[in-house]
């Protein structure tokens, strides 16, 4: 079979997710035969480093051995069970070792399927909690501008990127938003701490003047990926914690994204030293092989669920492969992967590795900011370097850079002008020294007129 006649079924059938499938009149699609390790590989033998991970979802490489070892024995095992009224063995090991190696205070484990669910899951719950403690006042949640939870209505109130969510915004709640910690926006001159905590300071005033009405906060820590790989200090979750416990109100801390050492730790709220009362992980919870996710939160919460049957306080929520046992036996074998080859302390050398290979492109006429939390690094090309002024988003400068990446062997793909590595943790010293070649070429073709 060749690219061609697979792509030509494609286009008569599939629907793309978050594409204009006209652009494939010119675009080509990428029909991908295999993977190994860092690599893809398409049906007549072009290869592409995965720089993106497959959308921020894998973590060891494609078909690692590993991993496809411990999917093979569970599968000859049990594939999936109701989790109501039963359990197994995977969902049982793995929501110990989660609340092992989550922040303390995180003991109890609730699953879904998806990133956008467990999102659902939390709000909800914390919404039933204080309906629970007689507080049904409180049905508002707090979002910071820039942020991304997802694509269900629910958790795209909860956004605040404009391409996802302005199309709809007439189904969705209303959400209070406060200004993200974003230190791209800090003045020239001020330091990221200090910019954090001066963005905080409307947060701790909704908070003075609104509690009573919000249930929870809900933040991405430390970098908000979808909102273009924009950064910020863990000062500003430290100070968070602070500001919940005093007004009461919960904090949600979504690591969907950044969960799993893509922030250096291997949860970003460790550089905060904070426990938040809701934890969303999906993502590298699988390693980037299936879809999980959980929520963990605490014995506080979960006491107020905790009933008889006629008093109606349980919590409500069920996805039919809630807890699916493949997906749980795939989960503990990414969590030993990450004991037994001491992933986080490897990471370290190849996370400064990333930042060498592109210091070069401080001094691009054309790059703004170059940025790096762990193993996840941005670099956003702007049209004048003084004043940041960025591309108008109709010129479509970072396409330019993922196609001239597709034709030296790298899947770059920028979020519109800022291009991002956030590779399997697999990669080499030379595939990142590669992936900096390549994407300075890019930068480079992308900025001419
Ligand atoms: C991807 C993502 C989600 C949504 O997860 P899905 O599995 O795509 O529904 C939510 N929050 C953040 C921060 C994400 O990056």
């Amino acid at each position: 079979m060749k690219n061609a006649d697979i792509v030509a079924r494609d286009l008569k059938r599939v629907w793309h997710p978050c594409t204009q499938m006209k652009d494939h009149e010119r675009l080509p699609l990428i029909p991908i035969k295999r993977g190994e390790g860092v690599w893809l590989e398409d049906f007549e033998g072009n290869r592409y480093i995965d720089a993106v991970s497959s959308w921020w979802v894998n973590l060891f490489g494609h078909a690692n051995p590993r991993i496809n070892q411990a999917i093979k024995d569970q599968v000859e095992q049990l594939e999936h069970v109701i989790l109501a009224g039963f359990t197994h063995e995977p969902v049982v090991n793995l929501s110990e070792q989660l609340v092992d190696v989550a922040p303390a205070g995180l003991t109890r484990c609730f699953y879904a399927d998806n990133g956008s669910s467990a999102v659902e899951v939390a709000l909800k719950m914390s919404y039933h909690y204080w309906k629970n403690h007689g507080q049904a006042s409180k049905k508002n949640f707090v979002n910071l501008s820039n942020s991304y939870h997802g694509e269900t209505l629910g958790a795209l109130a909860l956004g605040d990127v404009a391409l996802y969510k302005d199309t709809y915004q007439s189904l969705l709640m209303d959400v209070i938003t406060a200004p993200s910690p974003d230190a791209f926006n800090r003045e020239a001159g001020e330091t990221e701490e200090a910019y954090a905590l001066r963005q905080f300071a409307e947060m701790e005033r909704i908070l003075a003047e609104r509690h009573h009405e919000i249930c929870a906060v809900v933040v991405e820590p430390l970098i908000q990926c979808a909102g273009n790989m924009r950064m910020h200090h863990p000062i500003y979750h430290t100070k968070l914690r602070e500001a919940c416990d005093r007004y009461g109100v919960h904090l949600i801390a979504d690591e969907i994204a950044v969960g799993f050492g893509r922030t250096g730790t291997l949860f970003a709220c460790e550089q905060a030293n904070i426990t938040p009362d809701f934890l969303c992980l999906s993502k590298g919870l699988t390693a980037g092989y299936l879809p999980l996710s959980v929520v963990l939160t605490t014995d506080n919460v979960y006491d107020a669920f905790y009933d008889d049957y006629q008093t109606l306080r349980a919590f409500l929520h069920s996805h039919s492969y809630t807890g699916n046992a493949i997906g749980c036996a795939v989960a503990l074998a990414t969590l030993k992967i990450f004991r037994d080859d001491k992933v986080i302390e490897a990471n370290r050398q190849l996370a400064r590795c990333m930042a060498d290979s592109v210091a070069h492109l401080r001094d691009h006429p054309h790059v703004g900011d170059i940025r790096q939390h762990g193993m996840t690094l941005a670099i956003e090309m702007v049209k004048d370097k003084p004043g940041k002024t960025p591309y108008p988003w109709q010129e479509r400068r970072g396409l330019r850079v993922y196609q001239h990446a597709l034709s030296r062997q790298a899947l770059l793909r920028p979020l519109a002008s800022v291009v991002y590595f956030m590779p399997p943790y697999v990669i080499t010293e030379e595939q990142i020294r590669h992936l900096a070649q390549v994407a300075t070429e890019g930068i480079d073709l992308a900025v001419r007129d």
